[in-house]
């Protein structure tokens, strides 16, 4: 009954999301703040003032949102936690500059970057061939690469965990193969700076696309948006669910090349014409029209980051430093599995893997001020 291709498909295992009691969420590296009022009420107020239009299908492609999220990365630079606010006008940090505008053009939106995701695998990496991609990261991408039947090659991570840029640039060259990573990475929390991505670029293969998930850059990474005028293999993905506070709306984008976009809209256009709902979209809009409180709360996020880098640490915790909002950390002599049953008891949920080599590390997400409190009161009642 069930099709040959079934077999090749080992599902996504998510962060637990219980509904047995009321548990500190911290294992989803999803946004302890919610999203903006004014973003909720031009949703609701657009469906209250106008039901017919629920009635009706929405844009399938988004321009609207589109425009919007442009619009957003040109006056922010692409990394929130850095943008600059003064007297209600938003400027981008020196740093994150572009010194060009990205265009509508240049987006595609859809339904969470999982979707994005799944899509730009389909545009651009062929069944059977290599994709090149660090052995530790997203770990979607292995699931797609089952679900397109793409073969992956895992470029192991140094001893210090960051990624092999040298082997990941000689893999590519070798199979002429595309390429996939995740930047600031996930789980190891760490990032690579635009330089070396952009050496990357220069040497993989420019007739292979080149994808860069930037989930978790406006939480402190270097963003590759200012390469997009060099390369038109370059990819950058990113999404709404983490810095934008809106997990449960499902919108993720990708910026690139217009020729790169429309290959994508190809794609949604075979599978899902309409991926974003009308309420999606309105919600979405508002949101990148309200930048100022998603940059305070990304700030706030930094800061507990640190200051919960700093406590771990002094308790004798090996911690990456991290760009994202999480952190990866472990200590010797310490089971990660025991750490995390026993702040499970604790009403604390954190993240931890099963894969060999990573066993140990405990995947904290950030909280809020409050949040991280009470998680420092457990670590020092467990004694960890
Ligand atoms: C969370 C995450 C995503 C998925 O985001 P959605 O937009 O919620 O689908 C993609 N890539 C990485 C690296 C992530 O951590």
């Amino acid at each position: 009954m069930l099709s040959s291709r079934m077999e090749k498909l080992h599902p996504y295992v998510p962060g637990e999301q219980p509904r047995d009691r009321e548990y500190i969420k911290l294992n989803a590296n999803e946004n302890p703040y919610p999203p903006c009022d004014a973003a909720v009420k031009a949703a609701l107020d657009w469906a209250k003032s106008s039901p017919q239009s629920l009635a009706l299908y929405p844009d399938p492609d988004s321009l609207s949102l589109r425009k919007k999220i442009a619009a957003m990365l040109n006056s922010t630079g692409g990394v929130l936690s850095r943008a600059l606010i003064s007297e209600g006008k938003i400027s981008p940090c020196e740093c994150d500059d572009f010194g060009f505008e990205i265009t509508p053009e240049m987006i595609y939106a859809g339904n969470g970057s999982d979707e994005v995701l799944s899509f730009l695998f389909y545009a651009f990496f062929d069944s059977n061939e290599k994709l090149i991609s660090p052995e530790f990261s997203y770990s979607f991408y292995p699931v797609y690469c089952g679900f397109h039947s793409i073969q992956m090659e895992k470029i192991p991570l140094l001893q210090n965990w960051e990624i092999d840029i040298d082997e990941m640039i000689s893999r590519a060259k070798k199979f002429h193969a595309p390429t996939i990573l995740a930047n600031p990475n996930a789980p190891t929390s760490l990032c690579l700076s635009r330089a070396q991505v952009r050496r990357m670029l220069e040497e993989c293969p420019s007739d292979r696309a080149f994808v860069v998930d930037e989930a978790y850059v406006d939480f402190g990474g270097e963003s590759c948006l200012p390469l997009l005028r060099d390369f038109e293999n370059l990819i950058i993905v990113r999404t709404f669910s983490k810095s934008l506070c809106a997990a449960g709306m499902r919108l993720g984008y990708l910026a690139a090349n217009p020729k790169m976009v429309n290959a994508v809209l190809t794609v949604k256009n075979s599978v899902n014409h309409f991926p974003l709902d009308s309420f999606a979209q309105i919600f979405g809009s508002a949101v990148c029209e309200n930048v100022p409180y998603y940059i305070e709360c990304a700030k706030k996020i930094v800061a507990s980051r640190e200051d919960f880098s700093d406590f771990l640490r002094e308790r004798g915790f090996f911690v990456l430093p991290s760009s994202t909002n999480f952190l990866f950390a472990k200590k010797d002599g310490r089971s990660g599995r025991a750490m995390y049953a026993a702040l499970k008891k604790e009403g604390i949920l954190v993240r931890r893997f099963d894969t060999a080599g990573i066993e140990e590390f405990l995947r904290i997400t950030v909280g809020t001020k409050e949040q991280m409190a009470v998680l420092k009161r457990a670590f020092e009642k467990l004694e960890f």
